[in-house]
């Protein structure tokens, strides 16, 4: 690794401070931390993130749930206040990596890394989330922009992201399996605002896909989602799966994210 300075501060006005120059904040280092070891990424300073009582912990109410940014998926898996209100949601996080990742790795860095393939912009794109920041809140669908990319501006701080309860909601994926990052995901969710179907890892960036948003607002069942064709234009394609094969996945999976959101 190139070498880098260290901070822990402990609370947010100082975290937020000490990012100057292409200094980067530190959560779980799941995924920075294996890119500074392989030498893809670097940094002049890490601030660690994992000092920050208030980044940490989760509040239900009656329409939500506000998971702050340094929560772990392990937690998020464990939460009965989760399991309870949003199920797809536990289980997802209870399926991400192994059990290192989960206990170390956060929704905050996750979100804010916004790997093609990862399963949490799944369910903030396919329940419609609210990504809190230090200076604003940011709609699922303006967040995720690209490879990486989101709306984040620099040193802007993920502090929590708040999901409205649905009725119903699953998520399937696909998984590689040495990883268990998705070659395909689907969550899917049936709410106040409609139906929402999010894609990743078969994309450059998750998105979101009308056809089948359609097809289950007509019928919220597993053989509607199935029925639905998916053009294999700019699906990714790589030694795991080609760009048709994905393309088809995504309708089983979305089917498979039904079939899980009814219980079945
Ligand atoms: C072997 C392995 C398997 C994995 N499998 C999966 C999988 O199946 N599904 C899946 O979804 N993911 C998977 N991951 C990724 C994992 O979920 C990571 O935890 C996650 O991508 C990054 O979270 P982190 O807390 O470790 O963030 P870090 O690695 O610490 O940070 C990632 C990026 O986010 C920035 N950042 C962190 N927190 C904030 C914040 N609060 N505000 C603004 N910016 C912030 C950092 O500066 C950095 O740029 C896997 C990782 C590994 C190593």
């Amino acid at each position: 690794m190139y070498s880098f300075d260290y901070q822990r501060p402990a609370d947010r006005a100082a975290a937020v401070a000490a990012i100057q120059g292409d200094a980067r904040y530190l959560a779980g280092g799941q995924s920075l931390v294996q890119a500074m070891r392989l030498r893809l990424s670097s940094s002049e300073r890490l601030v660690d993130l994992g000092g920050i009582a208030e980044l940490k912990g989760i509040k239900v109410d009656a329409g939500s749930v506000t998971i702050a940014a340094m929560t772990t998926h392990a937690e998020v898996a464990a939460s009965a206040a989760v399991q309870k209100a949003i199920p797809a949601l536990a289980e997802l996080a209870g399926g991400i990596g192994d059990p290192m990742v989960r206990n170390m790795g956060t929704i905050g860095g996750s979100i804010a890394n916004a790997d093609p393939a990862a399963c949490y912009p799944a369910a903030v794109l396919g329940l419609g989330a609210t990504i809190q920041t230090n200076k604003r809140s940011i709609a699922a669908d303006a967040f995720f922009l690209g490879l990486y990319d989101t709306a984040l501006q620099p040193g802007e701080l993920i502090t929590a992201v708040s999901f409205p309860i649905p009725q119903k909601a699953g998520y399937a994926k696909f998984k590689q399996p040495a990883s268990r990052f998705a070659l395909v995901g689907v969550f899917v969710s049936q709410g106040a605002g409609g139906v929402r179907v999010a894609v990743t890892g078969a994309k450059s960036c998750v998105f979101r896909v009308k056809a089948i948003e359609d097809e289950l607002t007509a019928s919220f069942t597993p053989d509607a989602a199935k029925a639905v064709k998916v053009p294999a234009t700019d699906i990714n394609a790589d030694l795991h799966g080609s760009a048709a094969y994905r393309a088809a996945m995504i309708s089983v999976m979305a089917s498979r994210a039904v079939a899980a959101a009814l219980g079945r």
